[in-house]
């Protein structure tokens, strides 16, 4: 994924999974679909493992292209659709702030998340969302019925402070 670089140093830290831990998270989010009865289709299944290959956050038009093995893009609404349910079973995040998508691997249906996200070279990191509980609770103070929380936290990682 290409980010706006705001410092001139290197961005190679490398935050691939290898394909080996990209199988094993395909094969538990398999099990956890089937565990839902829910259908990690053929569409679903490839916009996972490309989320999954990239391990930062990617954009809708990014997966569309990339979404053929054979070179050939993804009908839009076949991503979306894909996008859409991988969201709402947990195994992704929408990032507002980024307009972007990225793999959770919390293995946890619809939680709230957290992200701490690097302006310079775009690493994402999804942390604990303990704050998310006091968003909500405000919610309920105020009688909003708060579904989920979001944060995201932008600043600099540690590697592009150094
Ligand atoms: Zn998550
Ligand atoms: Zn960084
Ligand atoms: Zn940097």
């Amino acid at each position: 994924m290409a980010h706006a670089a705001h410092c001139d140093h290197d961005h190679e830290h490398d935050h691939k999974p290898g394909p080996t831990a990209v199988a094993h998270e395909l094969a538990a989010a398999e099990a956890r679909c089937a565990a839902a009865e829910q259908k990690l289709t053929a569409p679903r299944r490839r916009v996972l493992e490309l989320l999954l290959e990239t391990g930062q956050p990617a954009k809708a038009y990014d997966l569309i292209a990339a979404f053929g093995a054979d070179g050939k893009p993804a009908k839009p609404p076949t991503v979306y659709r894909a996008l859409e349910f991988l969201e709402k079973q947990g195994f992704a995040h929408r990032i507002e702030s980024l307009n972007a998508y990225v793999a959770c691997r919390m293995g946890e249906a619809g939680h709230d998340a957290a992200f701490l996200i690097c302006d310079c070279c775009g690493a994402t990191r999804e942390v604990d969302p303990s704050a998310a509980k006091g968003i909500a609770d405000a919610g309920a103070l105020a009688g909003y019925a708060v579904s989920h929380v979001t944060i995201e936290a932008h600043g600099k990682c540690a590697d592009c402070q150094a």
